[in-house]
Order: structure tokens, then C-alpha cells, then sequence
């Protein structure tokens, strides 16, 4: 009987499509795309670009960073002034449903609440969970600065930040039927304040990991997953990676606090840094993420198939695969990529899209 069931398997497998599909998903199970999620008027070109760019390339992940573009009903005071509406979401989420893409939508909690010289709509709107309320946002800004201001965080102690930000967590989730969700948490610089009532004197690893915790656990009701980037988790100093894409404020111990089940993804732009592999033998799974550096996209590329070869059984699995992250918006991105509008240099974005979807397609053959 059992035999009977492989021939069976066998002959299904052989002659079904679906095999190729499985090849790819052996060879880079996440192959994956992140960029903010488009304003209402560049929705009809974004979803000419899932169906004809994305789709094609087999990308079956699409991290939308869409923070307050989103009508929320449960806090309208919350939204941006043109914002997708319930609508426009449900279109996306039909094309991506359509080519087999999951959506993970993301909101920057902790950290990246002001960018520049302009505040983000949580603090904007409610101060009282400002981590750092005595730092005035500058008429100009500029790094480095005394403050060390590169974005404001929330307290995560504060006692009402998070029936709030949780509000609009479930809401995202439930519009994009998202069974993940992106909580950001990179490149948190102010975390831990001396000046802070709450947190002075706290370990600032363990104020991360208890705000990754407190995120994870309440997707987990829902049996929705936590994606974060990793950068807090990475020792800036060893390891010489700088404290930018790695921690320089002691938040990396967090590393061996966090749950297991969070997803990391580990950006890395200038060079094909093997932290991937710390991540994975402390039991976290992990995504590599490249930007506009074709070079180091294209080994980050190949170090995440060989990861997975060369690994333990136990281990492989973590190597979850390439996630290309874009840090313009949608429409200018689109208007680079068809050529509307030009992008600089040899290390663009849309170069480096396509040399790392192409370098998975010619490792797939
Ligand atoms: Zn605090």
C-alpha cells in the first residue's frame, strides 16, 4: 500500500507543474520583496508590477512598509491625510493572493517614530509615549547632532502605548489577512533613557527583548508570526559591522532573550557579512537583505543556498532565504524601473532587483 502511495506521489509530481515551483522553494523558500506600500494614486501601477515583475520572478513575499498609510477605523486620528483606504488594500490583496505572494505588512514600532526633522503620527499625536520628550525636533536636521537624534522611539513602558499600537497592528492584519506581520525595531538608537521615569536604569537589552516578546506574544493569539530586522541583536563593536546595521547600545544581548519564532531579517548593504549564521545557531530564523549593492547581493544570494546546503538538518531549515529591500517609495521606484525617472550609478536598486531574482532563477536551472 505504502508503495503504491509513492508511485502514485511519483507520477503526480512528475507531470504537475508545481515541481518546478518546489525546486525553488528547497533552493530559497523566502524570496522576497520590501518597499513602502504605494499611496492610492500609484496603486493601479504597483499592481501592474506585482502581476508582471514580481510574479514572474517567483517572488512569493511582499513586505509592505505602510506605517499610517492606511484608513484605520480603529484610529482615524492615526492616519495619514491620503491614505489606503479598506478598498484599495483588498486589491492588493487579491492580486498578491492571485500569484501566490503573502503580504506582511509592516508599522515601525519602538524605534523610527520621527524621520529627519518631522515627528510620526504617533508621537505627533500622542507625545506622552515619547521616549525622549526633552529632544526638540530640529528646523534642520543633520547628523551627526548633539542629541544624537536619528529617530525618536516610544517608551515601551509607557502603561497605554501599546493598546494603542496593537489597535492598529490587528487592524493592518486583518485588512491584508496577513499570517505575519513586520514590527521593524531597526537602528533604535534612543531606548533606555537616563531621563525617562520609567526606563532609566534598565538593561536595555532586556527592554528590547521584553518589547519583541510583548509584540510576538500578541501575534501569537492569532497564529501570526513577528518579522523584525536584526541589526539591535548584532554586536556593533566585535564585530566590527558599526552601529547602524549592528548595536552599539548594548541592546545585542536581546539576541538570547527574544522567542525563537521570531523572523529575523538581517540587512546588510555595503558587503555579504556571514551574520546569518549567527542567527541561525542561536536558533532564529533568518532572512538575508540586500539593497542597491549588486556585488554583495549576488553572494548574498549564493551564501544563502550554500547556508542551506552546507548546515546541519536542524540548522538548514533557519536559512530561510533573500528578501530585496527598496527604501524609496513605491512610485518612484516603479518610475526608476520602467525608466521614467533615472537612477544613479551602478549600484541602484533596480539593478540590484533584478541581478538577485535572476541569480535565483539561474541557480534554480
Ligand atoms: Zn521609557
Amino acid at each position: 500500500m505504502k508503495r503504491y502511495v509513492i508511485f502514485l506521489t511519483l507520477i503526480i509530481t512528475a507531470t504537475t507543474p508545481g515541481n518546478c515551483q518546489e525546486k525553488i522553494d528547497s533552493l530559497m523558500p523566502v524570496r522576497g520583496f520590501c518597499i513602502s506600500a504605494p499611496r492610492p494614486a500609484e496603486l493601479e501601477s504597483f499592481i501592474t508590477f506585482i502581476k508582471e515583475e514580481l510574479a514572474p520572478r517567483k517572488v512569493n513575499t511582499l513586505i509592505l512598509r505602510v506605517d499610517f498609510n492606511f484608513r484605520f477605523e480603529s484610529h482615524p486620528e492615526l492616519s495619514d491625510s491620503i491614505a489606503l483606504s479598506n478598498g484599495e488594500v483588498k486589491k492588493l490583496v487579491k492580486v498578491c493572493r492571485d500569484a501566490r505572494i503573502k503580504i506582511i505588512p509592516q508599522i515601525n514600532l519602538l524605534g523610527h517614530q520621527s524621520w529627519a526633522g518631522r515627528t510620526g503620527n504617533l508621537l505627533r499625536v500622542y507625545p506622552q509615549f515619547d521616549e525622549t520628550p526633552r529632544v526638540k525636533m530640529p528646523e534642520k536636521y543633520v547628523w551627526p547632532n548633539p542629541d544624537k537624534l536619528y529617530c525618536k522611539s516610544y517608551c515601551p513602558l509607557h502603561p497605554a502605548v501599546h493598546d494603542i499600537v496593537f489597535d492598529l497592528v490587528d487592524e493592518l492584519c486583518d485588512v491584508f489577512e496577513a499570517g505575519a506581520f513586520h514590527a521593524g525595531m531597526d537602528e533604535v538608537f534612543y531606548i533606555g533613557e537616563d531621563q525617562c521615569p520609567r526606563c532609566s536604569g534598565r538593561d536595555k537589552a532586556e527592554l528590547f527583548a521584553g518589547e519583541v516578546t510583548l509584540i510576538r506574544n500578541h501575534l501569537a493569539l492569532k497564529n501570526r508570526r513577528l518579522w523584525i530586522w536584526g541589526d539591535r541583536l548584532i554586536d556593533g563593536k566585535t564585530t566590527g559591522m558599526g552601529e547602524w546595521e549592528a548595536s552599539f547600545n548594548n541592546t545585542y544581548r536581546a539576541v538570547d532573550m527574544i522567542p525563537k519564532d521570531v523572523m529575523i531579517c538581517d540587512w546588510h548593504y555595503e558587503k555579504a557579512e556571514q551574520s546569518a549564521v549567527f542567527f541561525a545557531m542561536k536558533g532564529l530564523s533568518v532572512v538575508t537583505c540586500p539593497y542597491n549593492n549588486k556585488a554583495s547581493a549576488m553572494a548574498q544570494v549564493n551564501d544563502m543556498v550554500r547556508f542551506r546546503a552546507s548546515s546541519s538538518e536542524v540548522m538548514s531549515g533557519r536559512f530561510s532565504g533573500i528578501v530585496q529591500t527598496v527604501w524609496s517609495g513605491a512610485g518612484q521606484f516603479i518610475d526608476n524601473y520602467y525608466g521614467r525617472k533615472k537612477e544613479r550609478g551602478e549600484n541602484s536598486t533596480v539593478n540590484c532587483f533584478r541581478a538577485v531574482f535572476n541569480e535565483i532563477s539561474r541557480l534554480e536551472k
